[in-house]
C-alpha cells in the first residue's frame, strides 16, 4: 500500500436498499477516469463467514470472485462499471472478522488478554479496511461500503472503526453518506428530516460526513440543499443528489455533473487534473439511449425475484445495448414449466436462458425447457445448473437413457451424466467448498464457441459447482451431435457443450455472467443475444 492511499467510506442512513453499491461503483468510476488507481470493498454485518450458503432469497445472487470467493452481489457492480478484478479481501463479513479474531485467541496470540469487540475486533476491522493483507497494492483510493444501515446494533463495530480510522488519517480518509429523502403526497412536499436524524445518528457516533447523496424520486430544490448542508455540517456542493434513473449506467454522469468526484478530491487534497476519461462510458451511454427496437429473452429459473440472476439480467441488458436492441427479460418459473405448457410458457421468446441452481426443484421444467427449445431451434443458453440440465436432456430424449440424470438430483441414477466431481466426494462441509473461481477452459477450432471468443484458444471463466459432467459419456455425446468444445486442460473437465447444427445452443459449465462488464460484455453472451436478435 502506498503512503498516499485515501480511503472512502460509504455508509447508509434512514432505509436499507438506496443502491450504495451503485453509488460506491459510480464513485470508482469517476475516480478512475481521472487517473487514479481505486479497488472497492464491503463489509457485511451478518455473521455467515459469506453469502455462499445463503438462499438468493435473503441478499440476491451470490457472486464469485476470480479467486474464488463467494460474495456479495455488489461485486458484481463493482466489476461492472471499474473493470477491476476484485479479490476475496473485497468481501468481508462480521463473521470472518470474528473468525479470525477468534482462530487467533486460540493460537495463543494474545495470551494473557480479554478479548473484547473494542478493540480486537475494531482493530481487525480496521486492519482490513486499511487492506493491510494487500501490501503491495499500489492504490490511489480504496473504497469501503458498509452495508445495511447505520444505528443497527450489528453495524457499530464497523462504525466505530470508521470513526478510528478518520482520526488517524485525517485527510486520507472521506465520509460518504447515502440517505433517503421521501415526498409526502398528502403534503406534497419532499422532507428532509429522516436525513437530518440520520446525520444527527452518525454524528452522535462520532463520525462527521463530508458527503451526502440524497436520494429522491423527485427533484430537490437548491433551497432544500441549503437546508440539508446547514443543518447537517456539510458544504453545500457536498450535498449531491441521487434522482432516480431510467438506468443505474447513468448514476456516475449524474454524479460528475454535481462534481462528487472533485469534491472528494478537494477533501482529499489531490489535484482534480484536467482529463477524464469517460468517453467509453458516453459512448455505451449513448447506445443505450438509441436502442431501438425489443428482445424478449425467457428466464428459466426458480427464484422469482429480481437480485437473483443479477449478473444475467445485467449481462443480457449490456449485450442486447451493444447490439443496438432494448432486452426485454420475462423470468420463467421452471417450476411451472409442464410438457403441456411449455410452448404457451416460452411463446414469443426470441432466445431462453437456463439459469444456474441448485437442488431437484424446478430441474424437470428446465429439462423440458431444454428439450423444447433444442428441437424448436430456439437461441438457447444453459448456465451451470442450466448446462447440466441440457445434457441431461440430450441423454434422455437423444442418446436414448430415459432415466439419465444428475446424481444430485437422483443418487441412485443408473445414468449419471451429470456426477459429483471426484474430489468432492470427501468433502463434509457446505459452506466454500465447492469449485470456485477462475479456472482454464481451452476451446475446440471451429466451434461456435471459439468463434464467439474471437479465436481465442484458451479462456479463464469463474465457476461455483459441486457437479460436472461425467466423462464416461463423452464419446456418446460426440457421436449423437452435442459437441464438448470447452475443456479444462488440467483435469479434462468439460465446461463447454453446444450442438452445432442448431442456431444457438450452448451450455457452460462455468458462470460467464460474472465477467460481463458494461465497457466488455462477455462475448459468449454478445453471441447469444446476437442469435436472439436474428430469432427476434
Ligand atoms: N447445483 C449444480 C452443481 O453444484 C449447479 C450449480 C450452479 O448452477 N451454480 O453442480
Amino acid at each position: 500500500m502506498n503512503k498516499q492511499t485515501k480511503y472512502i467510506f460509504i455508509t447508509g442512513g434512514v432505509v436499507s436498499s438506496l443502491g450504495k453499491g451503485i453509488i460506491s461503483a459510480s464513485i470508482g468510476k469517476l475516480l478512475q477516469a481521472r487517473g487514479y488507481a481505486i479497488t472497492i470493498q464491503k463489509f457485511d454485518p451478518y455473521i455467515n463467514i459469506d453469502p455462499g450458503t445463503l438462499n438468493p432469497y435473503e441478499h440476491g445472487e451470490c457472486y464469485v470472485t476470480m479467486d474464488g470467493m463467494e460474495t456479495d452481489l455488489d461485486l458484481g457492480h463493482y466489476e461492472r462499471f471499474t473493470d477491476i478484478h476484485t479479490t476475496r479481501h473485497n468481501s468481508i463479513t462480521t463473521g470472518r472478522i470474528y473468525k479470525t479474531v477468534i482462530d487467533r485467541e486460540r493460537r495463543g496470540d494474545y495470551l494473557g488478554k480479554t478479548i473484547q469487540v473494542v478493540p480486537h475486533i475494531t482493530d481487525e476491522i480496521k486492519r482490513r479496511m486499511l487492506r493491510e493483507n494487500e501490501p503491495d497494492e499500489q492504490l490511489d483510493f480504496v473504497i469501503t461500503e458498509v452495508g445495511g444501515t447505520i444505528g443497527d446494533i450489528e453495524s457499530a463495530p464497523f462504525m466505530e472503526a470508521i470513526r478510528q480510522l478518520r482520526w488517524q488519517l485525517g485527510r486520507n480518509a472521506v465520509s460518504v453518506h447515502l440517505t433517503y429523502v421521501p415526498y409526502l403526497k398528502a403534503a406534497e412536499e419532499m422532507k428532509t428530516k429522516p436525513t437530518q436524524h440520520s446525520v444527527k445518528e452518525l454524528q452522535g457516533m462520532g463520525i462527521q460526513p463530508d458527503i451526502l447523496v440524497l436520494r429522491t424520486e423527485r427533484h430537490l430544490d437548491d433551497q432544500m440543499r441549503m437546508k440539508v448542508a446547514s443543518f447537517c455540517n456539510v458544504d453545500l456542493d457536498c450535498v449531491i443528489l441521487s434522482e432516480d434513473m431510467p438506468s443505474i449506467y447513468e448514476v456516475p454522469v449524474r454524479m460528475l455533473e454535481q462534481g462528487l468526484d472533485t469534491a472528494i478530491l478537494r477533501k482529499t487534497g489531490l489535484p482534480v487534473g484536467e482529463s477524464l476519461s469517460m468517453q467509453s462510458w458516453y459512448d455505451f451511454l449513448d447506445r443505450q439511449r438509441h436502442a431501438e427496437g425489443q428482445i424478449h429473452i425467457g428466464l428459466v429459473g426458480k427464484y422469482d425475484l429480481q437480485d437473483a440472476y443479477k449478473s444475467i439480467r445485467e449481462s443480457l441488458t449490456l449485450a442486447g445495448i451493444y447490439h443496438g436492441v432494448k432486452t426485454v427479460l420475462h423470468f420463467v418459473n421452471s417450476e411451472r414449466i409442464t410438457a403441456d405448457n411449455v410452448s404457451e410458457q416460452l411463446a414469443d421468446m426470441a432466445g431462453v436462458v437456463i439459469c444456474p441452481g441448485f437442488g431437484q426443484r424446478g430441474t424437470e421444467g428446465k429439462i423440458l425447457t431444454a428439450a423444447y427449445t433444442r428441437t424448436h431451434n430456439i437461441p438457447t443458453f444453459g448456465i451451470c445448473l442450466g448446462m447440466q440440465m441440457m445434457v441431461i436432456e440430450f441423454a434422455r430424449n437423444v442418446l436414448g437413457y430415459p432415466d439419465a440424470n444428475s446424481r444430485e438430483i437422483d443418487a441412485q441414477t443408473p445414468h449419471n451424466v451429470i456426477d459429483l466431481m471426484e474430489e468432492q466426494k470427501t468433502v463434509t462441509q457446505l459452506g466454500g467448498t465447492m469449485r470456485l473461481g477462475a479456472y482454464a477452459c481451452d476451446l475446440r477450432e471451429g466451434s461456435r464457441a471459439h468463434e464467439a471468443y474471437g479465436g481465442q484458444h484458451t479462456v479463464m471463466e469463474r465457476h461455483r459447482h459441486r457437479y460436472e459432467f461425467n466423462n464416461a459419456y463423452r464419446n456418446r455425446y460426440e457421436q449423437g451431435g452435442m459437441k464438448c468444445v470447452g475443456v479444462n486442460p488440467a483435469a479434462d473437465l468439460v465446461e463447454i457443450v453446444e450442438i452445432a447444427d442448431h442456431r444457438w445452443y450452448i451450455g457452460t459449465q462455468f458462470h460467464p455472467e460474472y465477467s460481463s462488464t458494461v465497457l466488455h460484455p462477455h462475448p459468449l453472451f454478445l453471441s447469444f443475444v446476437k442469435a436472439c436478435v436474428g430469432n427476434g
